[in-house]
């Protein structure tokens, strides 16, 4: 079912609810790929009911980022999710969640200021901002979210920890292609050259969690190899690369003694890709 308003969401989930159906609830913007589909199906295998939403935010995208270039095809989108045993996708217009004389921001404080909070100001903004309408629209048991968005899942935790929105937020790990590369939808920009290049990101990340695994503790050795690493790689231009506390997104000062995120943003030509690792004595997640 395809459904284009907020009514006929919310209709929906009443019925939904009626019949006792725990609801999960997979947010997407899109240009589905491999990555997006693991999520729709984990949702799947654990609720009664799923809905998918594919939704080109407006309001989380930078007036020199690619929102009217970003990839839409909602009829492949719409095939996959049904594929992938997905029962509804909401997929409205901006206009149906956004209102001209809106006066109301979400922000998420402390998270967002690191990482591609500080690269992309306004950003969390918008993703809070659209996902506590979603979230209230949709009322869903659990969301889903990718671990490669790592930031994204920790400010959505707290998020929906302070507003008390009862949703539990699941991530799930990074799918990657064949060659390592992390699956995105703007994976689709990149010429062959830079696609080749932009192997670097994965086998800069794995060599830096090896190195974490044999015993290295020092959070600045596993930053600058990997960045050097990246800046020996002639079409990559590092944007940035950090090593922060898991949880608290804090750069880590000192020996690692609590889980890491270690996370980078490279352009490839204009293309923006991200990546990350976690690692931790009790906490792996790849
Ligand atoms: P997007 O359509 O880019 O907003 O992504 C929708 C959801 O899919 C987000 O929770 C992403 O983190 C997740 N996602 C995107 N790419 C991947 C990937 N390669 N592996 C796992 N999850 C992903």
């Amino acid at each position: 079912m395809l459904i284009k308003t907020i009514e006929e969401v919310r209709a929906l989930v009443r019925e939904w609810k009626k019949q006792g159906c725990s609801i999960g609830f997979v947010p997407t913007m899109g240009a589905l790929h491999e990555g997006h589909l693991s999520l729709l199906k984990q949702a799947v295998a654990e609720n009664d009911r799923v809905i998918a939403s594919v939704f080109v935010n407006p309001t989380q995208f930078g007036p020199n980022e690619d929102y009217a270039s970003y990839p839409r095809d909602i009829q492949t989108d719409y095939s996959l999710c049904q594929s992938a045993g997905v029962d509804a996708v909401f997929h409205p217009e901006p206009e149906e969640l956004y209102l001209p004389n809106r006066a109301t921001t979400v922000h998420v404080t402390g998270l967002t200021d690191v990482l591609c909070g500080a690269k992309r100001p306004g950003h969390f903004d918008g993703v809070c901002l659209v996902l506590s309408k979603l979230f209230s629209i949709v009322n869903p048991d659990r969301a889903y979210f990718g671990q490669k968005d790592a930031q994204q899942v920790a400010v959505v935790r707290r998020m929906v920890r302070d507003l008390n929105f009862g949703v539990d937020v699941i991530a799930s790990p990074i799918v990657r292609e064949a060659g390592g590369l992390a699956r995105s939808s703007r994976n689709a920009y990149l010429s062959a050259e830079e696609k080749a290049a932009a192997l670097v990101l994965n086998r800069s990340l794995s060599r830096a969690l090896q190195a974490m695994q044999s015993g290295e503790r020092s959070a600045d050795l596993i930053r600058r190899q990997v960045a050097d690493q990246i800046a020996a790689e002639p079409l990559a231009r590092i944007d940035y690369v950090e090593v922060v506390d898991f949880e608290d997104l804090r750069p880590v000062q000192g020996p690692m003694t609590r889980p890491v995120l270690v996370a980078v943003a490279v352009f490839f030509g204009t293309t923006r890709l991200i990546d990350n690792v976690v690692f931790g004595p009790e906490l792996e997640v790849r």
